[in-house]
Formats: C-alpha cells, sequence, structure tokens
C-alpha cells in the first residue's frame, strides 16, 4: 500500500482528485473540500452521495477493493472516474484517516478510523446521508516524503487546479472549496461552464468566449474559445475533457493550434475548453 501510494499520492492534492472523483461516482450532486495549510494537516471531501453500508465501509480500504467493476467485461465499458481500488488503500497507508458514511435509506451513520494502515474497529454514529471523509497529518510516519511537501501557496495552488477541472469538467454538481476557513469558491449546482468560467478565472475571459457544439458519428464536442486576439504566452488556458475527465494529449493540443494558425501569433496559445464525449469502449 505504501508503494502504491507513492504513485497515487504525490502530493495534498491527489487526495483532494481520488477524493472528489470517488465522491462523483457515489452519485453526489453536492462536494464540499475543506483543506487546512495546504493540505499538509487536514484534507476533508463531504458528499452526499449513496454512501456505504457498514460491512462496504471496511472493504473499502482494503487494496484493490472496489465496487465498480463486477465482471471482466466492464472493464470494456469504464464509465466511472475510479476503478482500481487503490485510492483508499493507498491515502490510509499514509495518514490518519476517518470516514463517516451513511446510506440514503438508513437512519445512521458509520464511522472508521485508520492511522497509516492500522484499522479502528467501525462503529456507529451521526451523521448526514453520504460520506465525509478526513485526511490527517499526510506522510506524518514517512518525514523523507513530508519533507518534499511544498509551501502552503503551491499545496494550496496544486489543489484549486484539481478542484478546477473537477468543477469545469462537471458543471452539474455544486461544490465549494474552503482554505484554512476561508471560503474559496461556492458554485451551484448546473451552473453553465461560462458561469464556471467566470467563477473559477474571470469575467471578462468567460464573456469573450465563443461557444461552439459539434458532432460526428458516436463522438460530440463542445467548446468554449477564445478569440483570436486573445492569445496566451502559455498553455494555462487550455483544458481538455473527455467523457468528464480532464486529460492532456499532444494530438489534441496540435489539432487546436492547426485550427488557430494563421489567426494567432505561432508562439501564442488560444484559451480553448474543449469537452469530448464518446462511447467507453
Ligand atoms: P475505486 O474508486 O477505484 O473503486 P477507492 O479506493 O477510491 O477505489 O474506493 C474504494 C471503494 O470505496 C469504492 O469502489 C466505493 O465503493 C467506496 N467509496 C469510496 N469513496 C466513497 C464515497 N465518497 N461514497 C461512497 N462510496 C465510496
Ligand atoms: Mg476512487
Amino acid at each position: 500500500n505504501m508503494i502504491a501510494a507513492g504513485e497515487v499520492i504525490e502530493r495534498p492534492a491527489s487526495v483532494v482528485k481520488e477524493l472528489m472523483e470517488n465522491s462523483l461516482d457515489a452519485g453526489a450532486t453536492q462536494i464540499n473540500v475543506y483543506v487546512e495549510d495546504g493540505g499538509r494537516n487536514l484534507i476533508a471531501v463531504a458528499d452526499n452521495g449513496c454512501g456505504m453500508e457498514a460491512d462496504d465501509l471496511e472493504l473499502a480500504f482494503e487494496p484493490h477493493a472496489t465496487s465498480k467493476l463486477s465482471t471482466i467485461a466492464d472493464l470494456l465499458n469504464i464509465s466511472t472516474m475510479g476503478f482500481r481500488g487503490e485510492a483508499l488503500a493507498s491515502i490510509a497507508s499514509v495518514a490518519k484517516v476517518s470516514i463517516v458514511s451513511r446510506c440514503r435509506d438508513k437512519i445512521e451513520a458509520n464511522k472508521i478510523e485508520i492511522d497509516c494502515g492500522d484499522k479502528d474497529s467501525i462503529r456507529p454514529c451521526s451523521g448526514d446521508v453520504g460520506t465525509t471523509v478526513e485526511v490527517r497529518n499526510l506522510f506524518y510516519k514517512l518525514p523523507a516524503r513530508r519533507k518534499f511537501l511544498r509551501t502552503v501557496n503551491t499545496e494550496i495552488t496544486h489543489i484549486v487546479e484539481q478542484f478546477t477541472r473537477m468543477a469545469l469538467a462537471r458543471t452539474d454538481i455544486g461544490m465549494t472549496l474552503a482554505h484554512n476557513k476561508k471560503e474559496l469558491y461556492r458554485l451551484k449546482a448546473n451552473e453553465s461552464v461560462r458561469e464556471r468560467i467566470a467563477k473559477l478565472f474571470n469575467d471578462e475571459t468567460a464573456q469573450s468566449l465563443l461557444e461552439l457544439q459539434s458532432s460526428e458519428r458516436d463522438i460530440k464536442l463542445a467548446a468554449m474559445l477564445g478569440r483570436p486576439d486573445s492569445g496566451r504566452a502559455n498553455s494555462k488556458f487550455q483544458y481538455f475533457f473527455l467523457n468528464g475527465r480532464f486529460i492532456r494529449d499532444k494530438f489534441l493540443l496540435h489539432a487546436v493550434k492547426e485550427a488557430y494558425r494563421g489567426l494567432m501569433e505561432p508562439d501564442k496559445y488560444p484559451i480553448v475548453f474543449l469537452f469530448l464525449q464518446m462511447p467507453p469502449q
């Protein structure tokens, strides 16, 4: 688990990503993220998703335990964010983790605590429908890893970036992000991509973007595009999503560059938010 954690959990932002993805997979319509000290002391993600039964809550931390695959054939048709069953096991092996979870049809929640792999027994408690995961003191028993955490500012910048990707990919979900008691973002469910861009970046950029939709065979494309005179010095404003997942892809980067060729200085990067949907097969 600790070796897997080395791959899955690079920094606090990776924890935020994995936990938010789990909340999305649980069918949440609201996800609230709270972070202290750039995530080194606390990362808490609360959702109103389907929750877990007591026995599933115990299993969720086992390596390769996932509820997202039932048959081999499912591997060819993946529509969830996770499916490897590694995130919770990894996180719980390098931090102090507590989970409170309650299913929709239950009156009581259950709580389990795991301290760097040491599991406490599960017990009933009060709690809202859904799941709240708290991750404290990331890497505290691994001084070499903890030492590699950067300043609070750098870590929170990475967390904001992960949150931004998720918030752009899933405008149907309400999301908040707060850091050290200060609210950074409050995004309502079912906002338009333009509204999200306005809140996550700035209003002026959002209002200037051109909206485009197109489809060919089974592939649907939606995009918000910067005007040719709004080229940037770097690719920070280029976001690509495939089936709700943020991706980086050289081919797509190249296609966008080609599309703007002749309209923009060759050393400039157009503002692009591009959303592709295609059957998971
Ligand atoms: P994966 O997402 O790849 O299945 P994880 O380690 O991230 O693996 O999670 C393990 C399992 O725990 C999930 O398959 C899911 O059944 C359950 N789980 C994790 N987070 C949540 C959540 N927020 N709400 C409901 N179930 C969850
Ligand atoms: Mg997961």
